[in-house]
């Protein structure tokens, strides 16, 4: 196969480099996985062609946070997210939780990659905590196995509950491990999959579930764990435990993780519309990168940070669609839009908000920089080749081309793009997966939610 490409002729590149280029009518070319050369009239010789005329051009969007196993239970009006306490809908929903296999994982993580590649996100970072006796230690390696067949970059997040219910966790006793099997298995994990080098398409991350769910033994041996192999390490953060951690610890959470050292620049947190204006001085100080994930804060009812107030304090903020039960969508266009919509609500107290294309490069270069890779997030030469293309020529877009950075988020653009592509590989284009049999993995993953999940609760999946 040909290692060179030249995207011919985009009308349109938005680069989020650091001077913030918009190239028109312009090329870009790619050597292997990088790109080469962005600029008019680029030699095209030795290069396979992609017309790009009449595209806009994107860097590919970074997802930093979300659980993709809980693709298979979506649009459960019987379990309704905004209309239950959280507690209360734990109580329901983790006995499902604790049914789901590794075929299961496989299969929702499978819909959940596809749905992100198709809407632009060509890296994917996955929170995942669900243990059960059916899955084994098996959800990463399937996980894997699902990111190579679609050519997703994944970071996967081993995740892990400790505590019983009987110490204070909502944990059901089918998902609990002990804190030595699961720094076990992240090490299995790591020396089988990390890979540190540029374009790596495989990352681990040390990222037990929450703090109040795990004994505090969890988060500090994997603190140890992750230093001492150069991995990174994620939780949550900041979702409304603080309560319970002043009654548990007799101090907030933000104070607890960087007592223990669960702070710094190799660490990232979900969430955080808890944090107070003294943490995000905190957060800045100690380079700890937060994951804003705009749609459970909308359907939960909880508060919309104040991102201006974050960012003017020095915080990296990026972006994350979460878990599927608390959006019921990977689309990360969609979160973009949200994200960019909430922002613009409270601009008028908050002294300003976001542009659209603040919000995408929130999206893109800052979600590079929390998952610790400096060879992704904008489109400049050196850089992987992960990008999306957007039809300008589609009738619903005139009017609006004039300004191409701003016009995903502002825009309502949110529907699948025209391709995309990861590490210079074409790996969607034109409504399909190429090389793949798109309706009989659908199928395949609807048979698998019905024989895992429907079937042993027929009355929540009515
Ligand atoms: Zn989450």
């Amino acid at each position: 196969m040909n290692q060179k490409k030249l995207i011919r002729n985009a009308r349109a590149i938005v680069s989020c480099d650091g001077q913030d280029t918009v190239y028109t009518d312009a090329d870009i070319r790619i050597d292997g996985y990088a790109i080469d050369a962005i600029g008019k009239d680029l030699d095209a010789s030795g290069c396979t062609i992609i017309d790009a005329k009449g595209m806009f051009v994107y860097p590919g969007l970074i997802n930093t946070h979300h659980h993709f196993f809980q693709t298979f239970v979506r649009n459960l009006l019987t379990i309704d997210y905004p209309n239950l306490l959280v507690v209360d809908w734990l109580d329901k929903i983790y006995p499902i939780f604790s049914e789901i296999d590794s075929d299961a994982i496989y299969y929702s993580s499978l819909v959940a990659m596809a749905d992100l590649l198709k809407h632009g996100c060509t890296t994917a970072f996955d929170h995942q905590y669900c243990y059960t006796k059916k899955t084994g230690k098996s959800p990463v390696d399937r996980q894997f196995e699902a990111a190579s067949l679609l050519g997703i970059r994944y970071h996967a997040g081993r995740g892990c509950n400790t505590l019983p219910k009987s110490e204070g966790s909502t944990i059901p006793l089918a998902m609990l491990e002990t804190t030595d099997e699961f720094l076990l298995d992240c090490e299995r994990l790591i020396s089988r999959y990390h890979d540190p080098s540029p374009n790596s398409m495989a990352q681990i991350v040390v990222a037990p579930c929450q703090p109040i769910n795990s004994y505090e033994e969890t988060f500090v041996e994997s603190v140890k764990l992750a230093r001492s192999k150069g991995v990174r390490l994620h939780t949550h953060l900041g979702e409304g435990e603080n309560p319970i951690m002043l009654e548990r610890y007799g101090k907030r959470t933000l104070q607890w993780a960087e007592e223990i050292g669960f702070v710094g620049e190799d660490v990232w947190l979900a969430h955080g519309w808890e944090l107070q204006k003294d943490e995000y001085e905190v957060m800045a100080r100690t380079k700890t990168g937060l994951s804003h994930c705009p749609a459970p804060a909308v359907l939960g009812g909880f508060p919309i940070l104040d991102i201006p107030a974050m960012q003017k304090a020095g915080m990296n903020i990026s972006l994350g669609c979460d878990g599927s039960s608390t959006n019921d969508s990977s689309n990360l266009l969609d979160s973009l839009r949200m994200a960019y919509l909430m922002q613009s609500y409270h601009s008028k107290q908050r002294g300003g908000a976001p542009s659209s294309y603040e919000m995408l490069k929130i999206a893109t270069v800052n979600g590079a920089k929390t998952l610790g890779r400096d060879d992704l997030g904008s489109l400049q030469v050196g850089k992987a080749a992960d990008l999306f293309f957007i039809d300008s020529n589609a009738l619903e877009l005139a009017g609006m081309l004039h300004d191409p950075a701003n016009m995903l988020a502002r825009g309502g653009v949110t529907g699948a793009v025209n391709l995309t592509m990861v590490g210079g590989k074409v790996v969607y284009e034109d409504g399909h997966f190429p090389g793949l049999a798109e309706e009989v993995l659908a199928k395949e993953a609807e048979a698998c939610c019905s024989k895992s999940l429907r079937n042993f609760f027929p009355e929540i999946f009515a």
